[in-house]
């Protein structure tokens, strides 16, 4: 049989599931199967309690890039996959370790063996020092270090002899999926993507809703959202955007309310649109990237008033976040180059001069009771936009 790649798959979290760890595990499986799908050697498997992923070695590279989106993952562990005979495990784990030490210098390591399959000659320990050994004289400036190993040659004996020395990591979290559905604020920012991916990583399954003043905002902008919601595809296979348009609601309230309520108040009937988009698409909780003390809006006082407006929870993972580690994660996750394109938000379309930052609640709704808020709140449902967006 020809050399054939091979990845141990490494799951975190999941593993302290109890009852409920087939049900993890095998959602987990679906996930990665859907991410490779389209790639044509690639085969997911579940065998002895461990998940590895076996594929064509002129596939690595893909394999590993889209493998390694998948939350649940904490690693994965490539290598490769020979007949059990000792010469042949050798010949790979030489060609792999210098490879390995070509790309990242290191040259302490310490072999370990598991033989599970006890027809194999070896022992354990037989096949972690003669292994050691040639390494030793085939590779230049090896040591052996079994204290603080800078890699670890793992051997396994199977059916198969599996070799493998690197491990990559992953971003860990719960398999997408297996923890309800939330609808998600997308606005263009930095935040909002960035909150969004977060709760995508502990199962949340997402959908977004997005809301411009068009033709105050301009079209660049809705592909702009529309981008991102591709980008946080790249995780979640799919996801829906749902898009409304603000702009009667914005008017509205300049014309009847004080104008350092313009935020306050559009971001109420953003909530309450949310929500009912929300409840339309079996979604059980808000999301937003609101953060606190960024901007005025976002004292404990706006976000309680914003918050009065809706009966679903709203979930907030970047509250405590500072702007740095913000996006620092989106950098990682491939949004942060989209986010600050220049263009225009609904929000910065009717931005106030002067913006209330210790809202109460009482003179909020005072201020409401002048808009037929029933009225604009429907309008802009019935013009809602619905697209899918895939990976
Ligand atoms: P972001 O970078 O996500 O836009 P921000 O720091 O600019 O956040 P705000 O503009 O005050 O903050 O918005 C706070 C949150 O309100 C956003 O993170 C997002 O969840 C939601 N939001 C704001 N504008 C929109 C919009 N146009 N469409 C959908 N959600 C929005
Ligand atoms: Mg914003």
């Amino acid at each position: 049989m020809s050399e054939r790649g091979f990845i141990l798959v490494k799951i975190g979290e999941i593993t302290l599931k109890g009852n409920n760890r087939r049900y993890f595990e095998n959602r987990l499986m679906d996930n990665l199967k859907e991410a490779v799908r389209g790639l044509h050697h690639v085969k997911v498997a579940k065998e002895f309690g461990r998940m590895y992923m076996n594929y064509d070695l002129s596939e690595e590279a893909e394999v590993l890039e889209k493998a390694q989106r998948v939350f649940g993952l904490v690693a994965l562990c490539p290598g490769v996959e020979v007949d059990p005979d000792f010469d042949r495990i050798s010949a790979a784990a030489v060609a792999q370790v210098k490879a390995l030490k070509a790309e990242t210098g290191m040259t302490r390591f310490k072999v370990e063996a598991r033989r599970s399959d006890k027809r194999f000659p070896m022992t354990s320990p037989e096949i972690c020092r003669d292994l050691g050994g040639v390494l030793l004289s085939s590779i230049e400036g090896l040591q052996v270090d079994v204290h603080a190993p800078q890699f670890l040659v793992n051997v396994e004996i199977r059916d198969r002899a599996y070799i493998y020395s690197r491990e990559i990591r992953c971003h860990g979290g719960m398999p997408y999926g297996t923890a309800g559905k939330a609808a998600l604020l997308l606005s263009g920012g930095i935040d909002s993507p960035v909150a969004g991916w977060m709760m995508a990583r502990r199962g949340v399954t997402l959908s977004a809703v997005h809301f411009h003043s068009y033709p105050f905002t301009s079209e660049r902008a809705q592909e702009k959202v529309y981008d991102l919601a591709r980008q946080l595809a790249v995780f979640t296979g799919s996801i829906e955007v749902t898009s409304i348009n603000l702009l009667e609601i914005q008017q509205a309230i300049m014309e009847n309310c004080p104008e350092e309520e313009m935020t306050i108040l559009s971001r109420r009937f953003m909530m309450a649109l949310a929500e009912q988009v929300a409840k339309e698409n079996g979604s059980q909780a808000l999301v937003t990237g609101e953060n606190i003390g960024q901007v005025a809006s976002q004292t404990i006082e706006g976000l309680t008033v914003t918050n009065a407006r809706v009966s679903l929870p709203v979930f907030r993972p970047l509250i405590a976040y500072d702007k740095n580690d913000i996006v620092e994660v989106a950098k990682r996750i491939g949004t942060y180059e989209t986010s600050i394109l220049p263009f225009e938000d609904c929000c910065t379309v009717f931005l106030p001069s002067k913006v209330v930052t210790k809202p109460r609640l009482a003179q909020i709704e005072a201020s409401e009771a002048n808009l037929d808020v029933e009225g604009l709140i429907q309008r802009a449902l019935e013009g809602k936009e619905v697209l899918r967006f895939e990976r």
